[in-house]
């Protein structure tokens, strides 16, 4: 009995990474052009995660062979570094975070983690390396408690409620009649843009992802949940290779490395201080945005 049970356990595991996987990406990302063709390499053995460092390595890349969105883009994210891309809409930010989870190939150069080209692992054990938190996370019709155990399928009740604490949700879910048991999606209760984020933060907290991938939402929520929200972010960074693709540069000022994309390449790199000093490109953004803010 064991040897069948066990088996059929483990496969009903990975179909949920790779379900779990394929929700947190057609949430960030448009799915629908999604290329056939990758598939894994003969044999590809699983990634192997060690600190987590993610190079880009000479990026190249196009959706259409005649128009190149990413060109000689080479990039250096250090295992538990906090990284943030800028720019304006269409720089190529997403397709960044596309590359890194192999939806499509590079057309030149490489990108590594930890030293291991991602077209030669496989693509399981690559999605099940990052965590996605995306702008708005889609829940299930079902109880906040499966809601948030789905990051994992073999968390105990206790894992889950530390995570959603970590997430700073617990205490909300508790005072709701049925706490963890409450219906929400669709059907259920309705929750708020933050509560729902926190819902996915706590999710991909108990997945412990050693990279994430952090699509920051480009609406800001009101002042007190965004600095809830910051807070749970910065603590799910902690210890982890994090690269945030961010809209309002106020979040990101404290990023170990700030890159400012242009059509496709690196106009500028380096720490908040010293991009505002160097006063080029992000200088003219964080003015921008700064007087925005203040105006409204
Ligand atoms: P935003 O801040 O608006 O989200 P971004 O910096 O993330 O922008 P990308 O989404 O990476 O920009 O887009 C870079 C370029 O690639 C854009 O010109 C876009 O039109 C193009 N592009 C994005 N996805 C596809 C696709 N699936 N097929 C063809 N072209 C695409």
């Amino acid at each position: 009995m064991m040897q069948i049970t066990m088996p059929l356990g483990f496969l009903g595991t990975v179909y949920r990474e790779i379900r779990q996987a394929l929700v947190d990406m057609g949430e960030m990302f448009d799915l629908l052009h999604q290329p056939a063709e990758i598939t894994d390499a003969p044999g590809a053995p699983a990634l192997k995660v060690a600190g987590g460092e993610v190079v880009f390595d000479h990026v190249a890349f196009g959706y259409d062979p005649n128009r190149t969105i990413l060109s000689d883009l080479s990039l250096r994210v250090a295992p538990g570094q906090r990284v943030a891309l800028v720019g304006p809409s269409g720089a190529g930010k997403s397709t960044i975070g596309k590359l890194l989870f192999r939806f499509y190939d590079v057309t030149g150069g490489s990108l590594r983690i930890d030293g291991q080209d991602v077209r030669q692992v496989t693509q399981d054990s690559l999605r099940a390396a990052i965590g996605v938190v995306p702008q708005d996370t889609v829940l299930f019709n079902d109880t906040i408690y499966y809601n948030i155990a789905y990051g994992r399928a073999d968390a105990t009740r206790a894992e889950v409620e530390a995570a959603a604490r970590a997430a700073r949700i617990h205490d909300f879910i508790v005072s709701l009649p049925d706490g963890y048991d409450t219906t929400v999606g669709e059907r259920g209760l309705k929750l708020s843009g933050g509560e729902k984020q926190r819902v996915g933060i706590a999710r991909t907290l108990l997945k412990n992802p050693p990279i994430l991938l952090l699509d920051e939402a480009t609406s800001a929520l009101d002042t007190q949940t965004e600095r809830d929200i910051q807070d749970s972010l910065r603590a799910m960074g902690q210890g982890r290779t994090v690269i945030t693709i961010a809209h309002r540069l106020s979040t990101i000022s404290d990023a170990d490395q700030i890159v400012v994309l242009e059509a496709g390449r690196i106009v500028e790199q380096g720490r908040h201080e010293q991009l505002l000093a160097a006063g080029g490109r992000y200088a003219a953004m964080w003015a921008r945005q700064s007087a925005e803010e203040e105006a409204a």
